[in-house]
């Protein structure tokens, strides 16, 4: 049995206040007392003595439960046995540094017990000094806290988990500042830039409802700002298509929209915004859906006056105008001329004088036909021409034309093909607008078709009731249009490369009237084409005919 806090130093002053307490206390206890806290600490306390070296000279029965040792296998064991190998050595340091100076070491310590599991004491080691105050054992008295630590693990780990939680949400939130103060900076940059801009801009909600409007729109709509934010963006100005009155589910906004789609303003067509104070000025107009996550969340319009371009536009068509009509006089004397040369008037040319009396004269029927197509072309974007429609046999139309081509028919050796239904009524049409448009469809299909091809003119009705049309198609085996031209083929002057080598004749106008008149009277030009292969063009005019339209000049055939 060992005797424990048996400490032999006589003057205890030195002695660590537990040693003191202790050891005052068992003076006054009788060896029953003794016994009973003996056993009391041996119920409750992980007990061991080692000697001076570490070596376990004793273990109590709760050190061998805990340790998971047998008595046996610890006796004479050094204590480093139990050495978890998870704390630092300089605490072992400072323990054997306070033990080994006859001072009582407390700390925490974590055990590893034989199992390999772990467990952490609380750990008291009093030295038993000897007569020399030389340590030459250790008394260690641990209480087993591995609940405590484990609970002190985990708060640790929620202290920490929440800190990583508090510095994540700290991050979020500067992550946010920064993207605020960028959206703030872009807002002042977006509108700086809305704002001197010349282009009138005016943003909407998805109802049509004004949230934005430029300086520049303001001045060109007469608006102040108060008046025109908050209201919607369709009451705050009247819209004119060609001088009529747009609906107002007609805008360009409304059809925005509604569609989602974005749209621009038809350069054939006038667009003209009417102020509220009465002013009207013709616009270029685009407008934009504005979509967040696939939603419609509002609308932006972007316009322009361009007072200026129509008004150069309009100076440009009177002067072609102008000068067509002062080079058809001159021009009408050399036809005169060669006219009456040819005809001998002037006595007999020898073969020679009249193959260059020929040439003077087709030259000049090629510069009549140019000029006829650019005073139609001008009055057609001057808005002059005349749309009449009369009763019309366009069956009779169609012969005609084929009639006048047939000399160029026969010179190529085309085999020219007509069909005519038989339902075909008697239509209300302008005939003199009719008559160019077949006449610049049945010209090109001979014209573009190589010696020898062959042209269908096939004229039908397709549909009924009010959907009913007249179909005009012409089919040639010719040359064709290349890809790279078929977009362009209606527009003004465009020849297509593969056919201006091969045919010299030819103004690049009359597709472009042929489609402008269609457009304007309610009807519509298409076709196919293969180069090398051939083309068909195929027109479509309701059967109801065409639309009227005032003006003060016809188109010339
Ligand atoms: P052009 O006076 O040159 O015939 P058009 O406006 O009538 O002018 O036609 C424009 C261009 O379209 C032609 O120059 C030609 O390149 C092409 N084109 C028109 N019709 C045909 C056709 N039937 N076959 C091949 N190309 C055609």
């Amino acid at each position: 049995m060992i005797t424990l806090f048996s400490n032999r130093k006589e003057d205890a002053t030195d002695i660590p206040d537990s040693g003191t307490f202790v050891r005052d206390l068992a003076k006054g206890l009788t060896q029953q007392d003794y016994s009973s806290l003996l056993s009391a600490l041996n119920k409750l306390a992980i007990v061991s003595v080692t000697n001076a070296k570490g070596d376990i000279l004793y273990a109590n029965e709760k050190f061998i439960e805990v340790s998971k040792y047998t008595l046996p296998e610890i006796l004479g064991q050094n204590h480093r046995i139990l050495k978890s190998g998870h704390q630092p050595q300089s605490l072992f340091i400072d323990l054997w540094k306070t033990i080994s100076s006859g001072s009582v070491w407390r700390g925490e310590i974590k055990n590893r017990a034989k199992d390999g599991t772990y467990y952490w004491v609380d750990t008291s080691i009093a030295p038993v000094l000897s007569s020399s105050n030389i340590p030459e054992r250790y008394v260690a008295i641990r209480f087993l806290i591995s609940e405590k630590k484990e609970i002190e693990a985990e708060l640790d780990e929620k202290a920490t988990s929440l800190e990583e939680s508090r510095q994540a949400l700290l991050n979020v939130l500067d992550d946010l500042n920064v993207e605020r103060n960028r959206a703030v900076e872009e807002k002042a940059r977006t509108e700086i830039l809305l704002a001197s801009i010349g282009d009138g801009v005016i943003a909407t909600d998805a109802a049509g409802t004004t949230t934005f409007i430029n300086d520049s729109a303001l001045t060109m709509l007469g608006l102040t700002r108060e008046r025109a934010l908050g209201s919607d963006v369709r009451a705050l100005f009247d819209i004119e298509a060609d001088d009529k009155s747009l609906p107002k589910e007609e805008h360009l906004i409304s059809r925005v929209l509604a569609t989602r789609v974005s749209l621009a303003t038809d350069p054939k067509k006038t667009l003209s915004f009417v102020t509220t104070d009465g002013r009207k000025f013709p616009v270029s107009a685009t407008v934009a859906p504005v979509l967040s996550s696939g939603k419609l969340i509002g609308a932006i319009k972007t316009f322009r006056d361009i007072t200026i371009e129509k008004e150069v536009d309009r100076v440009k068509s009177e002067f072609v105008s102008l000068a067509s009509h002062q080079l058809r006089t001159p021009l009408s004397t050399i036809n005169w001329y060669a006219e009456m040369l040819t005809a001998g008037d002037a006595g007999a040319l020898t073969p020679e004088q009249n193959k260059y009396v020929e040439e003077i004269y087709r030259g000049n029927q090629r510069m009549v036909e140019l000029v006829n197509a650019l005073l139609n072309v001008s009055r057609l974007e001057l808005g002059t021409f005349v749309v009449d429609p009369l009763p019309t046999d366009v069956v009779k139309l169609a012969k005609d034309v084929v009639r006048e081509l047939e000399p160029k028919i026969f010179e190529r050796k085309i085999d020219f093909t007509e069909k005519y239904a038989d339902s075909i009524p008697i239509m209300q049409v302008d005939p003199n607008l009719m008559r160019i448009i077949f006449q610049n469809i049945a010209t090109n299909a001979v014209k573009y078709t190589p010696p020898g091809g062959r042209v269908i003119l096939d004229i039908h009705v397709e549909g009924t009731g009010e959907e009913a049309k007249l179909v005009t198609e012409i089919a040639d085996t010719g040359y064709g249009i290349p890809k790279e031209a078929r977009d362009k083929i209606f527009t003004k002057l465009y020849r297509a490369d593969n056919v201006r080598t091969k045919e010299t004749d030819g103004t690049g106008l009359g597709l472009y009237l042929a489609k402008s008149i269609l457009e304007k009277t309610g009807g519509s030009i298409s076709f196919v084409s293969e180069e090398n292969k051939g083309t068909t063009f195929r027109v479509e005019v309701p059967l109801t005919g065409m639309r009227k339209k005032e003006g003060s000049k016809p188109l010339n055939t």
